[in-house]
């Protein structure tokens, strides 16, 4: 079974069920098809409307995820960066940032996991955190 969006000479638009696109075309020519508004029995098929909006859905959705992946690459550029410059402190992040900001001998980069109630503290602290999303949890196992 299909259904078609049908649409009469006067733009009354109706819903019909057809065994399939054939038996559409055999009724349409022997002209049995008739609008249910006004009986005309010149019919077409109109523009499947739910078909349009599924495909300026679909355009936005990869957009979407167009700008999702190209983000998460810039991300990825960041995290390798980090990765490879700073050292990982896990949990102990904000005990870390304080020994080294209280200890001026110390001079490292550090990154790690900081609530947002620890980052609040080290800011009123007069310690500037910066923070990044994150993407996989591998540091974490
Ligand atoms: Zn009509």
């Amino acid at each position: 079974m299909i259904k078609y969006n049908l649409k009469c000479k006067h733009n009354h638009e109706f819903e019909s069920w057809f065994l399939d696109s054939k038996e559409f075309e055999k009724l349409k020519s022997k002209k049995i098809i008739e609008c249910t508004l006004c009986g005309t029995n010149i019919i077409q098929k109109s523009i499947m409307s739910p078909n349009v909006l599924n495909k300026k859905q679909k355009e936005k959705n990869a957009k979407i995820l167009k700008d999702y992946k190209k983000m998460q690459s810039h991300l990825i550029k960041i995290q390798k960066f980090v990765e490879k410059n700073f050292e990982y402190v896990g949990e102990n992040f904000s005990r870390e940032v304080r020994n080294i900001y209280y200890d001026k001998r110390k001079n490292k980069n550090i990154y790690g996991k900081a609530t947002i109630k620890e980052t609040e503290e080290l800011k009123e602290e007069g310690i500037e955190v910066g923070s990044i999303p994150w993407l996989d949890s591998k540091k974490d196992n």
